[in-house]
């Protein structure tokens, strides 16, 4: 098995003018290269501050994080990241396409125009290539940001709700597509979700977190069969791994916090 992400003994405590927020506390996780693992528990629980904190964009108050054997720093200065957040942050300026090809233009590598093409048709905006963010809907700026995050081939892509402004029905397809690449490319891949089905249906590993402060409460394997398709939907035991997770999810809401 290599390694794919190492989190270990990783804190975040945020000190404010209104006091003290324990975001993180004592997280250990361990993923295989090409794993695709999503990251569900109720808000606040430390979720985007654990994806951040893998993406090298904030830094822990205690622990590391290793990447396919490496500090998470040298793999962001290495542009061997990929991520999209709920808020798409495009450059308003930018078409769609420069928009998708900018990480390209970053790392100072060759844009290559019909990869790039080719990610626009995946995520369904062919006919607004040239069109500017402020012209599209929440949805559309969602599926840019993820074109924009995979045209470099990341080998770790991280994905923090960014179907969260999609309809159902968008949602599953990006959800398939997601997939598909993920299986041809076999990129490393965490995904926050809010969403239960969502995370069975896509991930070999579901991290359960809980919150105040914020921490991993377990993790549940997702033994199903792939490759995955729309039909997974219909079949019994994807209900019982969505019935299982919602459990542990309502659960906590009558477990006190732990002291910290
Ligand atoms: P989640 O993504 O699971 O909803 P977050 O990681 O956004 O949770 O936040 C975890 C906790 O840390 C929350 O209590 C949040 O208010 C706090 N927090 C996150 N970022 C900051 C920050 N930059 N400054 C202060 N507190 C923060
Ligand atoms: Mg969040």
């Amino acid at each position: 098995m290599s390694d794919g992400i190492k989190v270990s003994g990783v804190s975040k405590t945020f000190r404010t003018r209104t006091g003290v927020t324990h975001a993180l506390q004592h997280i250990d996780l361990d993923t295989r290269q090409g794993e695709f693992v999503s990251l569900l528990g109720p808000s606040g629980c430390g979720k985007s501050t654990l994806l951040r904190i893998i993406a090298d964009l904030e830094t822990p108050t205690t622990g590391e994080v290793r990447i396919h054997g490496g500090p998470a720093h040298r793999a962001r200065l290495e542009h061997r990241i990929g991520v999209a957040f709920q808020d798409p942050s495009l450059l308003p300026w930018r078409s769609v396409t420069d928009n998708v090809a900018l990480p390209l233009e970053l790392a100072g590598a060759r844009v290559d125009s019909g990869a790039v093409a080719d990610l626009i048709q995946l995520v369904g905006l062919e006919d607004f290539a040239r069109a500017k963010p402020r012209t599209l809907s929440g949805g559309m700026r969602q599926r840019v940001a993820l074109a924009r995050a995979l045209i470099s081939s990341p080998e770790l892509l991280l994905l923090d709700e960014p179907f969260g402004a999609l309809d159902e029905m968008t949602r599953l397809e990006m959800n398939t597509e997601l997939m598909r690449i993920w299986s041809e490319r076999s990129t490393t891949t965490v995904l926050v979700t809010h969403s239960i089905p969502e995370a069975v249906f896509l991930s070999d590993r579901v991290v359960v977190m809980a919150a105040r402060p914020g921490r991993i409460h377990q993790i549940v394997e997702i033994d199903l069969d792939r490759p995955r398709d729309a039909s997974l939907l219909r079949k019994p035991e994807f209900h019982a791994y969505v019935d299982q997770l919602q459990d542990l999810i309502f659960a906590q809401r009558d477990t006190p916090a732990v002291a910290s």
